[in-house]
């Protein structure tokens, strides 16, 4: 630690995580803190994702940070330039832009046994000393392609859609979108009137729920503003609600069941010819993908210049996507809304604990930390928004808020000590992690593929349980749980 007794806290990535977490640590006393945000700007996925349509499908007095609540919010749900002009608001409200380091890629984390503390080392080859690193790099930002044969080839236009190309124009164009997930959702009813043809590629059937997302009627928009209490109840009816979620993907057989039938209900009012139904009305378990929540999506599907093909993509032509059978659709450009490489987390950096021990190592059976934060021989590297910390029926930033509060509080614990860091003990984490995946079983998530786990099966993003469970698990960092590694006299 430096003389100034100000243990010296890097922290990776300026999106929500990162930002909650700097803000906790200045409002508590840390001075030496910086974020290393590989991006030109602050915001993290609300940055990089700006497809038409981009939007939070969570409302936006959840989708806020609990201590810096709006009024203002024009509609239910936020849309991407609102999140990402209040995410930046914040942190310069809070103080934060002196912290931050923007066009900063951090290449490798090392704990250094000897010196006990860690080196952050940048792509530059710049090297920063830590006492304590926090990762808050998310599960959702590598975009992942298609393994799909050809797809190099292809000689049209084409993007991901969390590398949306706004410089090229779709008016006219014969369009095929791979993928159905909560991207293509919110993009696809935006640019279906512009193109002149769109083939839509679904694998998998979802989902869905009624989501209008119109701007609020001015009085709602005043009582929301003016009447004292009005955003603080929605707020807690978002959350309750968003519990209630959670509670139909815990009892897929039976309060799942009413959540499929309302979803049915929604669906069969939206599409009406059977042979689309047989399409697009899911036959898997609800809530074991990502519920969806559109009004528009289905029906832009049935436009009369959109094609659906549930066919699987077999392959990939210089000008077409051909789908099983050898089915050749000729398309101008290819968006791919195949979503993200979420089993990653934070690599391809390279994290090294003690003894040299490599987290990819650690990891070799799958991705698992205590409350999704801590990992033992790691000492004093703090994840947010780890393994089995995302949610399915809730709002991510209560989660990385409770992350940032308990990171302050073990950081706190170690100062307070004059020790040099804390890490977990083995076998406390151990059993956390037996009795994460143990609460999966009978669970609507194990009910079928999705991003939330690995090839083994292993559900690897979500918490298994509700926010308040994770609220109660985190709110006071066990110093029992940890041990201190002393500092060198
Ligand atoms: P995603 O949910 O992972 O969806 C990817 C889509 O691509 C799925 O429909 C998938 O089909 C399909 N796909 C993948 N490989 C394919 C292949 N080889 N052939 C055909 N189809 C293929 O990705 P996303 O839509 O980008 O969303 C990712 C996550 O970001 C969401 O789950 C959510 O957590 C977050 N997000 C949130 C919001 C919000 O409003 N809060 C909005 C956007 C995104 P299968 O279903 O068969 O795998």
């Amino acid at each position: 630690m430096p003389a100034s007794n100000q243990p010296r806290v890097v922290i990776i990535g300026g999106g929500f995580g990162g930002i909650a977490a700097a803000i906790n640590l200045k409002q508590h006393g840390f001075s030496n803190v910086q974020i290393l945000e590989s991006a030109p700007e602050i915001g993290g996925t609300w940055l990089h994702n700006t497809y038409p349509g981009a939007a939070c499908d969570v409302p936006s007095h959840m989708y806020s940070y609990s201590f810096a609540q709006r009024r203002d919010w024009t509609r239910l749900c936020p849309t991407q330039p609102d999140i990402l002009k209040y995410i930046q608001e914040v942190a310069a409200e809070q103080g934060l832009d002196k912290l931050v380091r923007t066009n900063a890629r951090v290449k490798q984390c090392n704990w250094l046994d000897d010196a006990k503390h860690w080196r952050v080392v940048l792509e530059s080859g710049e090297q920063v000393e830590a006492d304590a690193v926090v990762i808050a790099t998310g599960q959702l930002h590598k975009p992942i392609w298609p393994n799909v044969e050809g797809i190099e080839s292809f000689t049209g236009h084409s993007f991901h859609s969390a590398e949306w190309d706004h410089s090229y124009d779709l008016t006219g164009k014969r369009v095929a979108v791979i993928g159905t997930g909560a991207s293509a959702v919110q993009f696809v009813p935006e640019i279906v009137d512009r193109v002149g043809k769109l083939v839509v590629f679904q694998r998998t059937a979802n989902w869905f729920m009624p989501r209008k997302n119109r701007s609020y009627p001015k009085p709602l928009a005043m009582a929301i503003r003016w009447i004292p209490g009005v955003q603080a109840f929605r707020r807690k009816f978002i959350y309750w609600y968003g519990e209630s979620l959670t509670l139909m993907i815990r009892h897929p057989k039976t309060l799942g069941r009413v959540g499929a039938l309302r979803s049915k209900q929604f669906m069969y009012s939206q599409v009406k010819d059977p042979a689309m139904r047989s399409k697009l009305i899911p036959d898997y378990t609800f809530g074991c993908k990502r519920v969806l929540f559109s009004s528009f999506f289905l029906p832009a599907l049935q436009k009369p210049n959109v094609e659906v093909v549930t066919d699987r993509v077999e392959r990939v032509t210089p000008t077409s996507v051909v789908s099983a059978g050898g089915v050749e659709h000729e398309v101008d450009c290819l968006i791919y809304g195949t979503g993200f490489n979420t089993n990653e987390f934070m690599f391809p950096m390279q994290v090294t604990g003690r003894d040299g021990l490599d987290l990819r190592d650690a990891w070799k059976d799958g991705p698992h930390a205590h409350l999704g934060i801590s990992v033992p021989r790691f000492p004093s590297l703090f994840l947010m928004y780890g393994p089995n910390t995302n949610t399915s029926g809730g709002s991510i930033l209560v989660y990385l808020e409770a992350q940032a509060n308990y990171i302050r509080q073990a950081i706190e614990a170690v100062k307070a000590r004059g020790s040099a860091a804390v890490e977990v003990r083995p076998e406390v984490e151990l059993l956390s992690d037996r009795a994460t995946q143990d609460r999966f079983a009978g669970t609507a998530w194990v009910g079928c593929d999705s991003w939330y786990r690995d090839d083994a099966g292993r559900v690897v993003a979500n918490w298994p349980g509700y926010m308040h469970e994770y609220e109660a698990a985190t709110e006071s960092f066990a110093a029992s749980d940890f041990e201190f590694i002393e500092a060198s006299s």
